[in-house]
């Protein structure tokens, strides 16, 4: 077996095993492979290991590899995780299954438009989460955690945007679980299903917490 094969075996592995320990079934859980800055070499090592889904942060490195990829491999899905510009919403829209990283209302408002066109002309749009900037770092993309309510109804009542769950990347140095909780906590006050939490270094305890989707990079591709 490669090393991506076997990396993935592990942390399937450790994903269902944590989700065992939580009383979830592991089947909830989905497993977002994070290919930001590895080569297509790796990601079809991942496809033929059979991982479907992929996640990736910026909307240019995806539009270089994705396109070719899926039309060899339709049924993978692709997440945006990373920060989205408004004069990228078209692009994004287009090219991914899901945007993680819904967080301000000029880009809600883009995709808001973006969305109607893409159902019109592909008969098929991208899933929305929002991101949370759970930590209000200031170099961090998401909402703020004291602006999330409100931003939340606003995507839905004013955007008329569906709103699939949420999103967050816990501060780096930071104990991540009164983070996901947050989020968690969130979530169910708004009636939304998807938790997108947990990377690498803590998706056992963000799916104890109750994640849905986690976005492991690292421990399956290796050092960025
Ligand atoms: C890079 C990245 C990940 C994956 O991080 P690893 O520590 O490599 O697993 C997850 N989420 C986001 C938003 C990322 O940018």
């Amino acid at each position: 077996m490669g090393e991506i094969a076997a990396n993935l075996a592990r942390v399937r592995a450790d994903i269902a095993a944590a989700a065992r320990a939580a009383g979830r079934d592991p089947a909830g859980i989905a497993l977002v492979a994070v290919s930001k800055t590895h080569p297509t070499q790796s990601v079809l090592a991942a496809i033929a290991a059979g991982q479907r889904m992929f996640g990736e942060n910026r909307v240019q490195e995806a539009a270089e590899k994705y396109p070719a990829l899926k039309s060899a491999q339709p049924d993978l899905e692709l997440h945006l995780i990373g920060p989205l510009q408004t004069n990228k919403a078209r692009d994004a829209v287009r090219l991914f299954d899901a945007i993680q990283t819904v967080d301000r209302p000029k880009l809600a408002a883009a995709l808001a438009a973006e969305i109607p066109r893409e159902v019109a002309r592909a008969g098929r749009a991208p899933k929305l989460h929002i991101q949370v900037n759970t930590g209000a770092e200031p170099q961090k993309a998401g909402v703020l955690p004291a602006d999330a309510d409100d931003f939340i109804e606003r995507c839905r009542r004013h955007h008329g945007l569906t709103i699939s769950g949420l999103m967050c990347i816990p501060p780096a140095d930071a104990d991540p679980a009164p983070h996901f909780n947050f989020l968690r906590t969130l979530a169910a006050r708004h009636g939304l299903a998807e938790l997108s939490m947990g990377m690498s270094a803590d998706f056992a305890l963000a799916i104890a917490h109750g994640a849905t989707h986690v976005r492991v990079g690292t421990a399956i591709f290796g050092q960025r």
